[in-house]
Formats: structure tokens, sequence, C-alpha cells
């Protein structure tokens, strides 16, 4: 038997490293050490259900398991072979049958591909990222392709880029490619940095190698031989199990010189970020590993011309580097049979707030928010009324429960004022005040400035004090008109994203609960 206890943060929070201990001891016991294999994985995403804990050859998906229950369910179903069903996950067990996890409504329409591997492999053993097919890619890429084969290969694909903006992966790497320079380097933003967010978290914990070989593929793509992942010290287990990755692949001869034999030389080094969100900007990226502050360069030069340390530059964040080896693998129309024509493949969302499956889901790009909440995430708790969903964190806006039945891409989020960010998704009851969310997020990035510019320095200030007035009953009715028009000129005049995008909460909860606002400053409360 194999037994496949979630070592993701959240159910390592709800104490999943007891459950190994004690299945460990118990196991011992019963003399079955030679037998029954534990596994530490990555995140199943039922995050809310944890400590998760999978049982095979059965397929048996046990939940919220304590270190009590273990020798039941060692003398129970390890030895004896029955499954304790009063553990089992509730949707699993139906008249009697025990269904697979793939027939649950929280599994159903999900569709994993940068997940393909959480919850499946251990992540600190290559050889089981081996075993699924891992690093088959690189070797492709180095014995039967040019670099411009596999740029073509990702243009064809349609992959945009998970961390949010969208930008079409496969261009990106072409400018860098096109750029002549002897030194060049591949990053990957592994600075996570939105409130509610942990999809790249999850991949990096779950699945490092998956990270690593991409970055080497895009090394090998745009002709650069080193590479840097910039990933938040924030993220232990992730930092952790990145290290130990990198040092099984380059012990492999998967990374380091003359890769595979074929003469590439590619490179990886970690570097810790502090923790400011400004840094998952990219130009304020490189200029942290360079070893300065934090913040954010003009563009242009943008960095496929002029990046890190000065030199040409691809960096693309975990999720989009997470889909790269597959598509290598089977083909840019496998990529574009799922998701939208826009929107190629799938989308990993962090589902949290007032729902009741809160955890990680990943779905194929075209995915209502109504299949999300109410069929995979199983509704609002307490009978209560959906309100809206946040995406995008604080660079995002909020999607009212009168475009549920819209279909989640890139292209139809911004048309009603949101973003798809890198995923997170918060989602909000009828209790929820949407003036107290706007004022949340611009908290938010007020404190998460880097204060370079004015606009976004002294501007979100002005924003948020607005905002404070108002949700203490001291507004006026000006205040919406100047929200408005302060929000309009942030986002017009600032230097980064950050602040371009910072007035985005404000003015898409403006757009949809304006009433809200007006309630505030009529009532005086
Ligand atoms: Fe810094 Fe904000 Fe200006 Fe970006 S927009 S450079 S975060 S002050």
């Amino acid at each position: 038997s194999h037994v496949l206890v979630c070592g993701g943060t959240g159910c390592t929070s709800s104490g999943s490293a007891h459950i190994v201990e004690a299945l460990e001891t118990e196991i011992k016991k019963a003399g079955l050490e030679n037998e029954v294999k534990v596994i530490k994985t990555g995140c199943f995403g039922l995050c809310a259900l944890g400590p998760i804990m999978i049982i095979y050859p059965e397929g048996a998906f046990y939940s919220r398991v304590t270190p009590e229950d273990i020798p039941e369910v060692v003398a129970e179903h390890l030895v004896k072979g029955r499954i304790v069903t009063r553990l089992l996950y509730d949707e699993t067990v139906h008249k009697d049958e025990i269904l697979s996890l793939g027939e649950t409504q929280f599994y159903k329409k999900q569709h994993r591909v940068a997940l393909k591997n959480c919850g499946v492999i251990d992540p600190e053993n290559i050889n089981e990222y081996i075993a699924y097919d891992g690093y088959q890619a690189l070797g492709k890429v180095l014995t039967e392709m040019t670099p411009a084969d596999v740029i073509q290969l990702v243009k064809d694909s349609g992959l945009r880029g998970r961390g949010g903006a969208g930008f079409p992966t496969g261009l990106k790497w072409s400018f860098a490619a096109a750029s002549e320079n002897d030194q060049k380097y591949v990053c990957c933003n592994a600075d996570e940095g939105d409130p509610g967010a942990f999809m790249d978290r999850s991949v990096l914990e779950g699945d490092p190698h998956v990270v690593i070989e991409a970055m080497a593929i895009a090394g090998y793509a745009i002709g650069a031989n080193q590479g840097y992942i910039y990933v938040r010290a924030e993220y232990p287990i992730a930092v952790k199990r990145l290290q130990i990755a990198i040092g099984q692949a380059r012990e492999a001869g998967l990374l380091g010189e003359n890769i595979l034999g074929t003469g590439f030389n590619f490179n990886l080094d970690l570097r810790l970020g502090a923790g400011a969100f400004v840094c998952g900007e990219e130009t304020a990226l490189m200029t942290s590993i360079e070893g300065h502050r934090g913040e954010p360069r003009p563009r242009p030069p943008f960095p496929a011309v002029k990046g890190l340390f000065g030199k040409p530059s691809v960096l693309n964040n975990v999720e989009t580097y997470a889909n790269i080896p597959q598509i290598i693998l089977k083909g840019a129309d496998w990529f574009r049979s799922m998701g939208t024509e826009k929107s190629p493949g799938t989308k990993v969302f962090a589902l949290g707030g007032k729902i009741h499956n809160t955890g990680l889901v990943e779905v194929p790009m075209g995915t209502t928010l109504r299949e999300i909440i109410e069929e995979i995430g199983g509704g609002i708790p307490n009978g209560k009324k959906f309100k809206a969903a946040q995406t995008g964190g604080p660079s995002g806006g909020c999607i009212p429960a009168s475009h549920m039945d819209i279909k989640i891409d890139y292209d139809n989020l911004l048309e009603i004022g949101s973003m798809m960010g890198s995923g997170g998704m918060i989602v909000m009851d009828e209790d929820t005040c949407m003036v107290d969310i706007a004022k949340f997020f611009l908290e938010f990035t007020v404190d998460e400035s880097c204060g370079k510019c004015v606009p976004c320095r002294i501007g979100t200030k002005r924003l948020y004090e607005i905002l404070d007035r108002i949700t203490k009953g001291k507004g006026e009715m000006e205040d919406i008109q100047r929200l408005k028009d302060l929000s309009k000129f942030i986002k017009e005049n600032s230097l980064c994203g950050l602040g371009q995008t910072a007035p985005n909460p404000v003015l898409s909860t403006l757009h949809f609960f304006e009433d809200e606002y007006i309630a505030h400053i009529k009532d005086k409360t």
C-alpha cells in the first residue's frame, strides 16, 4: 500500500506532520514497514478538509484525520483491508458505494495541468518526478528541437502569462532570443504576494522540479545559461523543497555543465525575497536580485532587451512555467483543446473567503464563476447568498452575482473591470460591506507602495483616507467623484503596475456597488 499524506502548507498547519509520525509508529508496530510506504506530497487542493490522506490501491480519501485516528486506520485498513468509512470525505461516499475522487463535485470539473503532480508525487524525490515523465521535455528539447522550434511551439500553444497580465509567453521569449548578447538570464517570479493567493506556493511545494525543468527549457530557447528563482522567504517549505530539488537535479546532470551530454549549460540559483509586494513587479524583482532596494525601473528598456544586470532576460511566474514541459511533450493542439480561443489552457485559483471548499482549484479557462463557486466550491456557508468574488487581489476587481455566468478568461474579466490577476479568488457573501473590501485592499497598497513615485505614494494614501471617512459615516457625496478622479489620475501617472492597478478595487466596487457607498454617506454609519 501507499499512503499519501498532504505536506502542503494548509495541511501542514492543520497538523499533517503529526499524522506522518503516528503512521510511521503504528506501521512499525504492525510490522508493515516493508509493505507500506508513507509519502508526503504537495497540496491535494481541498485545504478546508485537512489534514488529508489518501491510501492506495483503494484510493480511499480520508479527510480531517487526527493522530488518534491512525491506530484504527492501520489496524483496519492497512492490516485487514477494511476502509474506515467514518473518516472518508463525505462526497466520496454515495449510497454505500465509494466514489473515486474524480467523480466528486470538487474535482469533477477540474482539470489538472499545472498541478498535475501536486498531491501525487513526493516532491523531495527526483525519481518520482522522473517516473511521471519528468525531464523528458528537457531531453526532447535538447536533442530534437532548435531554440526557434521551442519558441514557435510555445507561441503556437497560445500560453499567456499566469502571473496576471496574460502576456503571450512565446512572444516574450522571442524578444529575449532576438536580443544579441553573450549573457542572458531566465528568471522565475515566485514572489506571490496577493492576499489570499497560494497557487505558486502549492506548485513549488508539490512539484518543484517542473519549474526547474521549464526554466532550463526557457534558457535553451533564449540562449541563457543562468537562471534565478526569486522566492518569498515566507515560504519556508517551498524554499526547502526547491533547494533539495536543485541539488538533486545537479547531481543527476540535469542542471550545470553539459546537460545530458548535449553541450548545453544551465545553472540555477535561488534568491529569497523579504516579502515586499512590489518585488512581484518584474523590474523591481530584477533590481532586488541585483542586491539593491526592490524598486521598479521605468520601461522601456524592457527586460527582454535590458533586464537583470542589464542583460536580456525573461521573467515568468511559477504557474506559467508549470505548463511548459507538458506543452513540449503533448503539443500546441493539446494545449489549445482546453480553455478558450484567446486564453487556452487552464488556470489555478486559490479559493478563499465565504466558501465551503476553501482550497486550490485548477479549471479550464472559460469555466464560469458559477461553476467555481456553486459546484467546485460547494457554495456559501450558513445559507447566505453570494454577493461578489474578488479576483486579482489588490490589482483586481470584484465580480458581482449578476456576472456569475461570465466565462472566466483574461479578456472577459478585463471587460467587466476586473482582472485575472495571479489567481486569488476571495468570495464574499451578502453580509460583506464592499466599501470595507475596497478599503482593505487600499490599506494593503498604501503599505506596499515603494514610495518611488508621487501618484502612488501620496495618491493611494488619499484614496484610503476618503474610504476611511466614508466607512466611519463622515463622508460627503462629493467624495464619490473625488474617488473616481483620483483613481483615474493614479492609474494614468504611476510608474509601475502596483500604482497603475491600485485603484481597481475602488473603481470596480464603485461600478457595481455605488449604492453601498451612498448608503454609508447618507446614513452616516
Ligand atoms: Fe513604487 Fe508605487 Fe511608483 Fe510602483 S507605482 S514605483 S510601487 S510608488
